[in-house]
Formats: structure tokens, C-alpha cells, sequence
């Protein structure tokens, strides 16, 4: 499962995660101030890794590195 959505900072809200999870174990969720979020259900969520592979701020984080 994505490690990104555990902070929130670290999320530009592009819903990438959301559009390509298989299970639509990912919904996008607004915040406060209206802007969104994904949040997982971790019953449907098959552990695919795909969320992760389509992050661009995961991705961007790996390159730097
Ligand atoms: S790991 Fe796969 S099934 Fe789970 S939330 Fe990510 S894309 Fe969806
Ligand atoms: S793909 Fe990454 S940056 Fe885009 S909404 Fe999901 S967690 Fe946030």
C-alpha cells in the first residue's frame, strides 16, 4: 500500500493512485480547505503496489535519491 498518504504535505493531489488502483480500493477525499486527498480502504486493497509505481512524488523522492 502507498506510503505517501500517510502525509498529507507529501501529496499534490494529482489522483493518479486513485485512477489506476484495480479495486477502487482508493477514494479522494476532501479536506477542511477542499482539497483532496485519497484514503484507502484497506479491505479492498490487494497490496498491488500499483498506487505506489504511478506516484510522481514517490517516483521524484526515488530519483533524488
Ligand atoms: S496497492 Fe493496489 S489495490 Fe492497494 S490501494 Fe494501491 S493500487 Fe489499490
Ligand atoms: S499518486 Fe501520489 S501524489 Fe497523486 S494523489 Fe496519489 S498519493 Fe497523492
Amino acid at each position: 500500500m502507498i506510503s505517501v498518504f500517510k502525509n498529507k504535505e507529501d501529496c499534490c493531489g494529482c489522483t493518479a493512485c486513485y485512477s489506476v488502483c484495480p479495486t477502487k480500493a482508493i477514494s479522494m477525499k476532501g479536506d477542511e480547505e477542499g482539497f483532496l486527498y485519497p484514503e484507502i480502504d484497506s479491505s479492498l486493497c490487494i497490496d498491488c503496489q500499483l498506487c505506489k509505481k504511478v506516484c510522481p512524488i514517490i517516483n521524484n523522492k526515488k530519483l533524488k535519491n
